[in-house]
Formats: structure tokens, sequence, C-alpha cells
């Protein structure tokens, strides 16, 4: 990197890997830091008059912003949405925040809020404030949006880093990097004869029948920007375990694999906007994938690694098809920006 970029923010320190992080732990962390903040959990958790509530907020700059699958006002509920879920928190209302360019159609600023008003009313919440904000031509794409979510806790529902343990096992909802690939081969104009469509989608279901099924579950996150490689990563380091992946375990859709190799792409670094990483015991793995089995957006979930002794240095490992080994590296952030 040249000292002039040194300066000056880069498109990478947005793309959810390793220079997010720096960002995050230089810049943002040491100036606000307490011990919620800290944590870099999805949601925090806050106690309010004795009764603990999630609260989580996130801000949507896709670009384009209609893909197939989705759009922005629906991956603005869901995003939040599912980090309140993966908190162990049920979602109770949202805030919508709309920072609009001055000369966007309003048939297209119609068709996004119609799409989050259906996202909230699938998710069984609602949006209880917002706000909106013009900004001229050229200082804004289209619309960007911010949400914000709060989100009940039940008392058992404690996740933790702490709580993982060697043994222990990975498993993922579904098929890896749907909705990343979808958002760049849309950008590229790449068009393939099955069409790629994004995984966006409310987990609260999903996440609900999981925690009803099993009282094992350590620790939960969405694979979004960074795709798994960053969040098995951020897991390996917060947990101080190492993780096994076997490659013919990877749960892969054969157009997106596809649309990754044409265009040079790993699909461990790419975006989810669908799936939840979850680490349980060894012994309510299968119950887990079994719960997920039987829920429309966990059809294709499996057991997807394996909790190793992290012995002080911990790494994320693939095993290969040919059985060789290769450390998947939390990825720097520049492969996809504005995939969210
Ligand atoms: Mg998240």
């Amino acid at each position: 990197m040249t000292d002039q970029q040194q300066k000056k923010i880069l498109l990478a320190h947005g793309g959810g890997g390793s220079l997010t992080s720096a960002l995050i732990d230089k810049h943002i962390v040491p100036r606000f830091g307490n011990d919620k903040l800290c944590q870099l959990t999805d949601a925090a958790e806050i106690t309010l008059d004795s009764r603990t509530v999630c609260f989580t907020t996130d801000s949507f700059v896709v670009k384009p912003l209609f893909f197939n699958g989705g759009d922005i006002g629906k991956l603005a509920i869901c995003g939040t949405v599912n980090d309140l879920a993966v908190a162990g928190a049920k979602p109770v209302a949202l805030s919508l925040s709309l920072i609009i360019e001055e000369g966007l159609d309003f048939e297209l600023f119609e068709k996004i809020l119609q799409s989050a008003a259906d996202t909230v009313n699938a998710a069984g919440i609602e949006i209880v404030t917002g706000d909106t904000k013009v900004v001229e031509s050229g200082a804004a794409d289209g619309i960007f949006i911010n949400t914000a979510g709060i989100g009940t806790k039940p008392k058992s529902g404690n996740l933790s880093f702490n709580k993982i343990k060697p043994g222990d096992k990975i498993i993922i909802n579904g098929t890896l990097g749907d909705h990343g690939m979808t958002i760049i081969s849309q950008r590229e104009g790449i068009k393939f004869d099955s069409p790629l469509k994004s995984d966006c989608a409310c987990l609260n279901g999903l996440i609900a029948d999981i925690m009803a099924v099993s009282p094992d579950i350590k620790f939960m996150r969405d694979p979004t920007r960074g795709g798994v490689a960053a969040t098995l990563n951020e897991i390996a380091t917060a947990s101080n375990c190492s993780i096994e992946l076997r490659e013919t375990d990877l749960p892969i859709n054969p157009t997106v694999r596809a649309a990754a190799e044409m265009l040079g792409f790993d699909l461990l670094d790419i975006a989810n906007e669908g799936k939840v990483v979850i680490v349980a015991g060894a012994g309510s793995a299968d119950a887990i994938v079994s719960a997920c089995k039987k829920h429309p957006l966990g059809k294709d979930a499996c057991i997807l690694g394996t909790v190793l002794d992290g012995e002080d240095d911990p790494i994320v490992e693939l095993v290969t098809k040919i059985g060789g080994r290769r450390i998947v590296q939390m990825p720097y952030g520049r492969e996809l920006p504005r995939i969210c």
C-alpha cells in the first residue's frame, strides 16, 4: 500500500475483511470502547429495567439496487433482523432511515419501500421509527438505507465465543456465496443458463426452530461481507480454537461454483445474506441439521467443519479434495465492494 493510500479510506475498508477490522480496531473502538462495544458482536446486549434487550444497526449501500432474489429494501430488513437473530434475540422493532439522491425515480422508490414492507410483514416485526434525508444529485448513488433493530433475549439463550471447545461442530444452513456471486455477475453483465439468485432472507424463523431443538448452541454469526472465511477466522481468533473444514463437505450451488471459477473468486470469501454459521456441541449437531432441513431456508444444511485445539496459534484450515491442507485466510476486503 502506498503512503498516499494510507492517508485515505479505501473501498476495501468496507469489504468486511482485515482492512475493515483494522478500521474498527484502530480508529473506532479505542474512542468509544466499553465492555459492550469491545465484544464486536452482531448485536449488543443491554439491560433495561432488568430485562435483556439486543440492539444493532446496519447501513446498506448495495450496487445495483435491484438484483435477482432481492433489492436494497429487502436486504436492509433482512440484514438487521439476522444480526438480532444470530445473537439469540427475538427481533421486535426496526428503524428505517433513508438517504435519497435527488433524481431517484418515484417508481423505484416505491418498489424499494414496498419490498421492505413485505419483508418486515413476513418476518413478523414492525418498523416503528425512521428518517428521510435527500442529498444533491451525485452525492449518493440512488438510495442508501440504514436500519437499526431491537429484540428481546431469553435468559437461556446465552451465546459466547467462550463456550466454544475442541470437538464442537460448525454447521451452516445452506450453500456458500449465492448473494455475492449474484451481485458481481450482475455488475459484470454475465448471464448463466440457470440464473444466479441471492439467498437474501430473514433467518429469525429458522433460528427460533434450531434454538428450540438444541440447548447446546455455543455461538452463531451470519457470514455476510468476507463470507464464511471471515466468520470462521473471527470465531477462531476469539475462541482461541482452530477450525478444520473439508472441501468435499462445502455446500455449493453448481452455477455459483461456475461463476466463481470464471471470475476467479474463492467462495469461502464471498458474502451470503441468508446464511447462519452455528457452532454447537457435537452431540446436538445432527439434530440442528435436521431442524434446518425441515425449514425452507435450511434445505441444504450440513456440518461444515470441526473445532480443534488452537494450541495458542488458532487457524482455519481446509482439507482439499486430494487430501492437501491449506490455510483459509481472513480476506483482505478488496474482493467485492458494495455487496450489501
Ligand atoms: Mg452480522
